[in-house]
């Protein structure tokens, strides 16, 4: 078939040939928004939308509104201060009321083209100042005197930079711009991505449709659905790519574990310390059914601290011994593996199974028979960090992986595990938090997820309070009681970056002031932290585990896993400084014994508003999911789980908190879609498949391959 050479080709034509523009104004877009063609421009979508039905009146105005949009004249032009501090105030007047202008930046500008005596649409955020209303750099807009008011009411507004305001292309101007190429492209031009059968079923809007709609919407109900569609689109072609490597994982060959035998029952048998929860033994099933099938296992088990996801690990670990294999399990830091290799040991230590550790800081000397160990099958069972990736790292028969904590691992990491045996090992990830539902089938949409939703029994719950830091005397009374009682306390310290000098010097002198709270010899305090070499931390930690030391000072190096059951107080200082995730990983650190235990929050009394709901969440509920969602929507998907590097919610204009019904419904017809047509070559589906390879955002889709 030839080569198409109509439709999206129109597209790829430079923006300089659009009506108004020319060859300067076309660099200027270039150089300030990234707009070189008319694709670019299409998909450059507005901000917001001016409805000029809406005015609020300056004698209204009310603190807790945040944009207003208000309609009068302008007088009063007047300059303050000179240089850096220079400021440009005005007058707004309107029939009930008036309140200030205020300009710190294009104020040559502003005086130029800003008439006074003129009526204007004034719209921005209002901020108050000593009771008195004011709005900095508003967005103005002539009002038509005279004109007949247009019967659309909504007229785009597109965010622009500085340089291009004052060539002239303003917030609304740029309209102008986007109108001009309208009139150039018509349905023809854009193709459509998705197929007529998913268009009809999910009732979406036309793509050209939708895109007219989403600059010049005829009302709000057209635009909403055309913002829902182009939403669907973003959303509907991420999840096929997770589909599809969903079903190239599931396709994956991998070991099958037929046998449960003679290691995994003596072991069930003579040594668990404890019968299983109920969802520790669903799991274990999830598992023991993955590793029967002959294909790879990728199961991520989620389960809140304290959940018991370790045991979990090690009787699968048997599993894989009892058919012949090696497991290694990796763990995010030094402290950790060396625990888990403790508790694993312990455990085994009337079995016939090898377990070791390998970690950055065991010396070669060490490290030879470990190595040797691996290689020749002798040992059974490494415990480790991330040092089990490195390539001198090499298995007899390595059938399982497990890795704890997993999102402190990127996805490169989990791949490298795969080229450890001929066929890649099952894997196990496991993660204490808990990630919300959308996040999860948006990023980790490659795994099966088992779920811990049962806390071992006997758990008292955390007592969890907020104080504010001149309540630190009193706090430091209820520690030493606690102590007296044979109780153990940690006092964690918020350091960002461990190895800027004045963290840590104010890390030392936190640490001298707890230690003249407890002046009585009896009472020992050790540190841990980040500057440590790792011997010296592990015999600061090993002393606050053996009962040693009564406090321990450290820093968010114990966050994920560390288990002292005896520690019953976790106080974090400057807990506004920490985000709720992290907060509930600290807390998770106590109520791991008998005894009743309590989680306090210090912080300073000026909180933004921010940090005075997340202690308020934090002492309301310890339930990891609710915090986990809490924590998402009030931060974003970009700040977690290292998800801004992975790219994955790298979305134009869906949002995966607000659209989590789209979520769910696009995976759906993602797997529908793809279960009767796996590879997209489909001619229906061909656009979609073209879509799914377009690899950099803005490029125009490759139609011309399309042959
Ligand atoms: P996490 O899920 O946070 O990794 P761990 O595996 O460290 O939790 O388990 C937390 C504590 O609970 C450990 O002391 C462990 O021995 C104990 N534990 C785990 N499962 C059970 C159970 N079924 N019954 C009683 N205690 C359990
Ligand atoms: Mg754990």
């Amino acid at each position: 078939m030839a080569t198409l050479n109509f439709g999206e080709a129109a597209l790829q034509t430079s923006v300089e040939f659009l009506k108004g523009i020319g060859a300067f104004k076309a660099l200027l877009l270039q150089k300030e928004l990234g707009i070189f063609n008319f694709n670019d421009l299409l998909h450059y979508f507005p901000y917001r939308y001016l409805d000029t039905t809406q005015v609020q009146s300056i004698n209204s105005l009310q603190p807790d509104q945040e944009w207003v949009q208000l309609k009068g004249i302008i007088m009063n032009f007047q300059e303050h201060g000179t240089g850096f501090k220079k400021r440009l105030t005005a007058t707004l007047y309107d029939p009930g009321g008036q309140m200030e202008l205020v300009w710190f930046q294009g104020i040559s500008y502003v005086l130029k083209n800003i008439q006074p005596n003129t009526a204007y649409t004034v719209f921005g955020k209002l901020s108050f100042f000593n009771g008195f209303p004011t709005i900095t750099h508003p967005e103005l807009e002539k009002v038509q005197v005279g004109a007949q008011e247009k019967t659309d009411t909504m007229l785009p507004s597109y965010s622009v930079t500085e340089k291009l305001r004052v060539k002239g292309i303003t917030n609304r101007n740029f309209a102008k711009l986007t109108q001009a190429l309208f009139s150039k492209i018509n349905a023809a031009d854009v193709y459509e991505t998705l197929p007529q059968a998913v268009l009809q079923q999910y009732g979406l809007m036309g793509r050209f449709e939708a895109l007219q709609q989403i600059h010049f919407p005829a009302n709000a109900d057209r635009l909403s659905r055309a913002r829902h569609r182009l939403k669907w689109e973003e959303l509907f072609i991420a999840q096929l790519k997770i589909s599809q490597s969903n079903l190239r994982n599931k396709a994956q060959a991998g070991f099958s574990f037929p046998t449960i035998g003679n290691v995994f029952n003596d072991f069930y048998e003579k040594f668990l310390p404890f019968p299983l929860t109920n969802a520790q033994k669903r799991v274990i099933k999830d598992i023991r059914t993955d590793t029967l099938k002959g294909r790879q296992m990728n199961r991520l088990v989620q389960g809140d601290v304290g959940s018991g996801k370790t045991i979990v690990a090690l009787l699968s670990m048997l599993m894989a011994l009892d058919n012949g294999f090696q497991s290694c399990m990796m763990a995010p830091t030094e402290i950790l593996a060396q625990q888990h290799f403790e508790g694993i040991s312990k455990l085994l230590e009337n079995m016939p199974v090898k377990v070791v550790l390998l970690t950055g800081s065991v010396k070669a000397k060490q490290r030879k028979p470990i190595l040797q160990g691996l290689a020749d099958g002798t040992v059974h069972i490494v415990v480790g960090t991330h040092a089990l990736l490195e390539d001198n790292v090499v298995f007899k028969n390595l059938g399982l992986a497990v890795i704890d904590e997993q999102h402190r691992f990127g996805v490169g990491q989990r791949a490298k595990l795969w080229q450890k045996n001929s066929l890649p090992p099952h894997i196990l990830v496991m993660t204490a938090t808990p990630i919300p539902r959308t996040l999860a089938m948006t990023i980790y949409g490659d795994l099966e997820v088992s779920v811990i939703d049962e806390l071992p029994p006997g758990r008292k719950p955390i007592v969890t309070m907020h104080r504010f830091d001149h309540y630190r005397p009193k706090v430091m009374d209820f520690i030493r009681h606690e102590i007296e009682n044979g109780r153990q306390i940690y006092i964690v310290y918020p350091l960002i970056d461990e190895s800027e000098k004045m963290e840590y010097e104010s890390l030392m002198a936190n640490y001298e002031q707890v230690k003249t709270h407890f002046p009585d010899p009896r009472y020992n305090v050790a540190m841990v932290h980040g500057r440590q070499d790792p011997g010296e931390k592990e015999r600061n930690m090993q002393r606050f585990i053996k009962g040693e030391a009564h406090i321990l000072v450290a820093t968010t190096v114990i966050e994920v896993g560390v288990n002292v059951p005896n520690a019953s107080v976790m106080l974090i200082e400057s807990a506004e400084r920490f985000g709720l995730s992290q907060l509930h990983q600290l807390r998770g650190r106590v109520g791991r014994g008998s005894e009743k235990s309590y989680c306090i929050l210090l912080t300073s009394t000026e909180l933004s508003k921010e940090s005075r709901q997340r202690m308020s969440i934090m002492t309301q509920t310890s339930d990891g999911f609710v915090i986990a969602e809490e924590d998402l929507k009030m931060r974003g998907p970009g700040d977690m789980y290292g998800t801004r590097q992975s790219g994955a919610l790298d979305f134009k204009i869906a949002d995966i908190v607000q659209d989590a019904d789209i979520v769910v419904a696009t995976k759906e017809a993602a797997e529908q879609l793809l279960s009767h047509d796996p590879q997209l070559s489909l001619p229906d589906n061909r656009l979609l498949y073209l879509a799914l390879h377009q690899t950099q955002k803005g490029q125009p889709m490759p139609w011309s391959k399309i042959s």
